[in-house]
């Protein structure tokens, strides 16, 4: 599939009303801009959560499968409002299957507040009302029909063909925030594989050191009162060791959904310098320590995601997320443990933590392949340490080293951040071939003793891992 995972187009206007001077030139509209699209989605607003759906065709359509969000919640949510017009899965895929080729189709659409495992969103709820909508829940490819869609079987990437421009509308008599420009009632965005982040309510936005935007009213206080200069704090370490600033401050969507899950649960989302962040749970009531580092964390990996973005080298596919997912993790463990009385230490217990999981989801698998098992988390896990592998494995030790590099790597060659240039990049720092034969390894081949084979990759990376009798890290030799 040649979709994009990086928006081409941001929003109308692009300017951070509150932080920048920055307008659209007059002459892109917002009919303009929408002009250029294949398909467009007219989303509006109808109160309670609810939405109707108009989409419009530059081609005749007679099937269309989701390339976001490709099965997770329409089914029962969407209604066709036409005759001849139907939702259905097919084969893993949730399907607009038409009787006639039709250049026209609407839907009346509940809000359902899934989340999606390696993907955003499709809708946040704020607890005042409020609700952020991602665009790319809307975005459509189209195929012959059911069959050609079975025969995907469930797997998107088998989807061949140039992805349609979408281009989104969205309305609402409520005010509509959008990449940071409030009291808006109509906003339009155009992507290709990524979509954007559109606030609908009554929220205000509010501006901190580090960031603009909307803040749910209801999240606890000790949150609100110390996430700016927690993030603050990240952003200050981030901008020393990436050795440079953002150009703008996040835009940001902090929901709260409530203390009615046991224990807690975040979900964060970032596109380019917009962050959604969605928290709820019984355990965010007190402040504990425990609690407030894993916020502080889950801050500083989303964080992490936005000096990456700022190159504007498109994020890896899914089964290259590691790439991205992996070197956030490995920066935020690294800044949370400056936190603690002793670094070394928490670095020792977070990485035996991830050596664990990481060996547990390779034992049917391997890690390009790990979505397909339902093993998202193996992204994260073992992708944290071949973050630390590949900075071990470099003359200078630095993973923002590492990564500036390959950006700026990616930007000249016109290349995608994938498996394989990641390995040649590493090639072109001078990491010895054995390491990157391991790191390969680990990624694309089924492997039959995947402990011994992160022990070895760990050692060959330079990582000196030392274990005690039991078999549990003791000592590692972190790159920074
Ligand atoms: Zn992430």
């Amino acid at each position: 599939m040649r979709a994009r995972y990086w928006s081409v187009l941001g929003f109308v206007g692009l300017a951070l009303a509150a932080c920048s001077n920055a307008t659209a030139p007059d002459s892109l509209t917002d009919e303009a801009l929408l002009k250029g699209s294949d398909v467009t989605a007219t989303v509006v607003d109808l109160g309670e959560g609810v939405f109707q759906v108009d989409y419009a065709f530059a081609e005749p359509q007679t099937a269309m499968i989701f390339a976001r969000s490709t099965a997770d919640y329409r089914i029962g949510a969407w209604t066709p409002l036409d005759a001849g017009a139907h939702i259905e899965e097919v084969a893993g895929f949730d399907s607009l299957l038409f009787d006639a080729p039709v250049d026209h189709a609407a839907f009346r659409v509940e809000a359902r507040f899934v989340r999606p495992d390696g993907d955003y969103s499709p809708f946040v709820a704020f607890s005042d009302g409020g609700i952020v909508v991602y665009t790319g829940q809307f975005e459509l490819l189209p195929e012959q029909g059911r069959d050609r869609i079975a025969a995907l079987g469930g797997q998107i990437d088998r989807w061949d063909g140039e992805q349609p421009v979408l281009g989104v509308r969205v309305r609402s008599t409520r005010p509509i925030i959008a990449d940071g420009r409030s009291g808006l009632h109509e906003t339009v965005a155009v992507s290709r594989g990524e979509g954007s982040f559109i606030y609908i309510g009554e929220g205000e936005l509010t501006e901190g050191d580090s960031f603009v935007g909307i803040i749910d009213p209801a999240l606890p206080a000790w949150i609100r009162d110390s996430f700016d200069s927690d993030l603050a704090a990240v952003f200050a370490r981030y901008e020393a060791l990436w050795g440079f600033e953002l150009e703008q401050r996040a835009s940001l969507m902090f929901a709260f959904g409530g203390y009615d899950v046991a224990g807690f649960s975040n979900k964060g989302g970032v596109i380019g310098s917009s962050v959604v962040l969605d928290s709820s749970g019984e355990a965010l009531r007190e402040e504990t320590p425990q609690v407030r580092r894993f916020l502080r964390w889950f801050f500083a990996h989303e964080a992490a995601h936005l000096f990456q973005n700022a190159a504007g080298v498109e994020l890896a596919n899914t089964v290259d997320s590691w790439i991205h997912e992996g070197a956030a993790n490995a920066m935020a463990n690294a800044a949370l443990a400056e936190l603690t009385d002793d670094p070394h230490a928490d670095l020792v217990r977070v990485y035996q933590a991830a050596i664990t999981d990481c060996t547990a989801a390779l034992a049917d698998g391997n890690l390009a392949s790990a979505a397909e098992r339902g093993r998202f988390q193996a992204y994260y896990d073992c992708g944290s340490l071949i973050a630390l592998m590949t900075a071990a494995a470099v003359p200078d030790r630095s993973l923002y080293a590492f990564w500036t590099g390959m950006q700026a790597r990616a930007l000249e060659q016109s290349r995608d951040l994938d498996a394989a240039f990641y390995l040649e990049t590493m090639e072109d720092y001078g990491a010895a071939p054995e390491v990157i034969a391991a790191i390969d390894a680990l990624v694309s081949s089924r492997l039959s003793d995947p402990a011994n084979a992160l022990g070895n990759a760990l050692e060959r990376a330079g990582l000196s891992p030392v274990y005690d009798e039991a078999g549990a890290l003791t000592d590692m030799d972190f790159p920074t």
